[in-house]
């Protein structure tokens, strides 16, 4: 009888060892030159074709735990660890807001978001709370500007 081929969940479930302090996944199999681990993914509806069967290992994390990642958004790591598949570490956002979160992680300590990048933060729809630790700022920080109460000119 042909041995039944593992579903991706069993596959997955076997290529991370928990870290118990951060509680973050680390993924033991192929990782990319990047850091971030793939998966090469057979013949699964829940998976869109990609030309060699390789999906970046937190998003078949995020269809496995969460469905299917809407169009234009971008699974992101909540504890910036690119070998973490934590589903709970993850979250998506947007291309605009993925920039925004990367050139705020290049910036030193100072803060201060310009016109486009306070239109991001107002339109986003990532909690108060996600978007003030991904920037790097208070919870206050963030509801504020989102209020109005700073950037009164934008
Ligand atoms: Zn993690």
């Amino acid at each position: 009888m042909p041995r039944k081929a593992k579903t991706v969940e069993e596959r997955f479930h076997k290529k991370y060892v928990v870290d118990e302090e951060t509680g973050c996944w680390n993924w033991t199999d192929s990782l990319k030159p990047s850091g971030y681990g793939y998966l090469t993914v057979g013949n699964d509806s829940r998976f869109p074709e990609t030309a060699n069967h390789r999906h970046g290992a937190n998003r078949v994390s995020w269809i496995l735990h969460n469905g299917a990642i809407p169009e234009d958004m971008w699974v992101c790591l909540d504890c910036d660890n690119k070998a973490c598949v934590n589903p709970n570490h993850l979250f998506l956002a947007t291309k605009e807001e993925r920039m925004l979160i990367k050139s705020q992680r290049l910036r030193n300590s100072q803060t201060q978001f310009n016109d486009q990048e306070v239109e991001i933060i107002r339109n986003s729809k990532l909690s108060n709370a996600r978007l003030a630790k991904m920037l790097g700022v208070t919870t206050q920080n963030t509801r504020h500007l989102r209020q109005g109460y700073t950037y009164r000119n934008v």
